[in-house]
């Protein structure tokens, strides 16, 4: 419809995993000059943040990039379409016969569609043959794939946000949700108002949520596992536990009560920062519910046990019965707008769409025959192990959509150094990221606000995103771009559009078979949505039903490791990362759109006012941080958001970049880095 001669597109919102519904309203210049939320439609009903109010303003830029692009003696040069691909084609070939094909790196990414994603997967595999395809949810939530799979048999979100408010107990561990996931936000701070719903808050930061809550915990970074094995002690000492659940329901949780003889509440008291009676009541109220619904973010999953203190998360929920009803569950909040799809559509080294794993035979094969190619075997490797494989020699092209690891990756240094050594870098992308910058070809491609496809956010809700805008005749579909070069390698990957591409997915995936764009037209569905007439699936474990081997959900025993890297003479403090509300990611959107430009120009580190009491900084001084692997100069915010100890640092600024000083350790089995705690110093610039 038309509003003042404004063209309206009902769409999704590009940035967080939210998944809000929003309208833009495109003027005759073809360009989006206003946002609105679409009122009364799941998950928003009516609510926008301020990234979704203004932050279309990035697909308008004149930074945009119009044309392909190939380095020429270290300057791009514009060239045709046919040019930038077979010049592409013929270096990937060239690799791949020289060295094989687990030479070439592939990553997708979480902001293009489920359709864009599943061609880069079948390209990855069906094309080069390699499993090396990955994208950024190993930085955010490969703890909770792994994690939550092995606890539950489902690494996802287990209620819809709308069970907020059939919530009597929020418990928010780890989560910044006013500032990463700002409608939720809303969302629990009206259960609270208008229900009275109790809030339990634990984070090293008093962010704003923290404001809200009934019970405010802060512990110190990288201590989750032995906060929640004392919760969980309190919970069994008190007899809060619910026995049926656990019979019924669950095995292992014998092993945990021995494990649990070894968790000292005094010591857990002292490690973690917090008082004993403060942890009793938080373990007290969750428990005793009797609807209590759990939330998480990075601060759980961002590190180096990032599995372990998942796990420790499904412990209490098991021990509880507070998962498989609503009001109940447990809920881990995906960062960006596609990285739950990107992972359901198989962008992981491991599985296939729908988490088929490529090492079980039959799952292989299936897939062989769709594709009518044979698929390599082995695992592929992670995306926060591609640095140090380039390094070594043993990766020598990348072939990257859409994602800025040159920013993003931790210890990015050290990144940069491997990066120079690759044969071949080749990127798709809107703008000349800080990646694309040292890449050898760069694609044009549409952006999100440009195309048609689906995304789904956070609570597994499938969604039809639409194009509110044409885009330049000279930039191309992510899918499209892919195609081409698919084809000239040999393997025809031909579609008439995402339809086509959706339609193979849904073939090939049984939890997303019946959702068709023709449903999707009527309404949202959230997966599982095994047939056409299925309504979908909106909360997971209904009755105890885990999608396990013997059905049974797993209490895991789970000890406390510290963080890999603890402060001491040297490095003082706890450096840990996190965002801001008026920026995304590696701020390559978010820095064209004036108004959050304006809101928070330059990045600032927060310090607590008895740190910078000792180190003799004042607000606003600029300050030195150092790690064992570099250093940045920064504004300081004298704050007293974080513990006495803790520096936060925010990770969207390229330009004073948290990633120079984070560290590449990784959790064993989910390979996510931590960057949410190292040791690092402070001092006046
Ligand atoms: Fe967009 Fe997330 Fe804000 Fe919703 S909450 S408007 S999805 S950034």
């Amino acid at each position: 419809g038309k509003i003042f001669n404004l063209e309206k597109t009902d769409t999704v919102c590009a940035y967080c995993g939210v998944g809000c519904n929003i309208s833009l309203y495109t003027d005759k210049k073809n360009k989006i000059i206003m946002a609105r939320a679409v009122e009364n439609k799941e998950p928003n009903k009516g609510r926008l943040c301020v990234k979704g109010r203004y932050g279309f303003e990035y697909t308008n830029s004149s930074e945009r990039i119009l044309q392909p692009l190939i380095k020429v003696n270290g300057n791009f040069r514009e060239v045709i379409w046919e040019e930038a691909l077979d010049y592409t084609t013929n270096k990937l070939l060239e690799i791949k016969e020289k060295y094989g094909p687990d030479a070439i790196g592939v990553l997708g990414s979480a902001r293009c569609t489920n359709e864009d994603n599943y061609l880069i997967q079948k390209f990855a595999r069906a094309v080069i043959g390699t499993n090396n395809i990955d994208h950024c949810a190993r930085l955010c939530h490969s703890s909770t794939v792994v994690g939550l799979g092995k606890a539950l048999g489902t690494g996802a979100a287990t209620n819809p946000i709308s069970d907020i408010m059939n919530s009597n107990v929020m418990f928010v561990i780890g989560s910044n949700t006013t500032e990463s996931h700002p409608v939720i936000a809303q969302f629990i701070k009206e259960n609270k108002k208008k229900r009275g719903a109790k809030l339990i808050v634990c984070d090293p930061r008093s962010t704003d949520i923290a404001r809200y809550a009934d019970i405010f915990i802060q512990h110190y970074p990288g201590t989750d596992v032995l906060l929640l094995n004392a919760m969980a002690k309190i919970i069994i000492e008190k007899d809060l536990i619910n026995k049926d659940f656990i019979d019924k329901y669950t095995e292992g949780f014998q092993e945990l009560l021995k494990t649990l003889e070894n968790c000292n509440l005094d010591d857990a008291s002292k490690i973690t920062g917090v008082s004993k009676s403060l942890i009793e009541d938080a373990a007290i109220n969750y428990a005793k519910g009797p609807n209590s619904i759990i939330f998480y973010t990075m601060g759980i999953t961002q590190h180096h046990v990032g599995v372990s203190n998942v796990l420790s998360i499904a412990n209490l929920a098991l021990i509880t019965g507070h998962i498989g009803k609503p009001g109940n569950g447990i809920n881990p909040l995906r960062g960006q707008a596609n990285v739950q799809g990107a992972c359901d559509v198989g962008v992981l080294p491991d599985v296939y769409t729908g988490y088929q794993k490529v090492t079980d035979e039959s799952v292989r094969r299936k897939f062989e025959e769709h594709w009518k190619v044979k698929l390599p075997k082995n695992i592929g490797f992670a995306v926060s192990q591609f640095s140090d494989l380039i390094f070594k020699g043993k990766i020598k092209a990348l072939y990257i959509m859409g994602e800025n690891p040159l920013v993003t990756e931790p210890d990015v240094k050290h990144a940069k150094e491997s990066f120079e050594k690759l044969e071949f870098l080749a990127v798709q992308d809107i703008f000349l990221s800080e990646t694309a910058q040292m890449a050898d070809v760069v694609f044009p491609a549409k952006a999100a606000y440009e195309k048609f496809g689906t995304f789904t956010n956070t609570e597994r809700r499938v969604q039809l995103i639409k194009p509110a805008k044409n885009p330049s005749s000279s930039v191309k579909d992510d899918w499209k771009i892919i195609c081409e070069i698919a084809k000239r390698a040999g393997y025809p990957m031909d579609y008439k559009g995402e339809e086509e591409i959706w339609e193979e997915i849904r073939n090939v995936t049984p939890s997303l078979k019946g959702i068709s764009y023709k449903r999707l037209e009527e309404n949202s569905i959230q997966w599982p949505c095994p047939e056409e007439e299925h309504p979908g699936t909106q909360i997971l474990h209904l009755n105890g039903n885990f999608k396990r081997p013997n059905k049974k959900a797993l209490i895991s025993s789970v000890t406390f490791q510290p963080p890999s890297e603890i402060p001491d003479m040297n490095f003082p403090y706890i450096l840990t990362t996190g965002r801001i509300l008026y920026h995304y990611h590696s701020r390559n959107e978010t820095r064209r759109v004036k108004v959050l430009e304006e809101f928070v120009p330059e990045n600032f580190v927060e310090i607590n006012p008895e740190d910078a009491k000792e180190i003799g900084v004042k607000e606003k001084d600029l300050v030195k941080i150092k790690t064992r692997r570099g250093e940045i100069v920064v504004r300081a915010k004298i704050s007293a958001k974080p513990k006495k100890g803790v520096i936060f640092l925010s990770f969207h600024f390229s330009e004073t970049n948290a990633n120079i000083l984070t560290i590449n350790a990784l959790d064993p089995e989910a390979k996510i880095p931590e960057y949410k705690a190292c040791a690092c110093a402070v001092e006046k610039f």
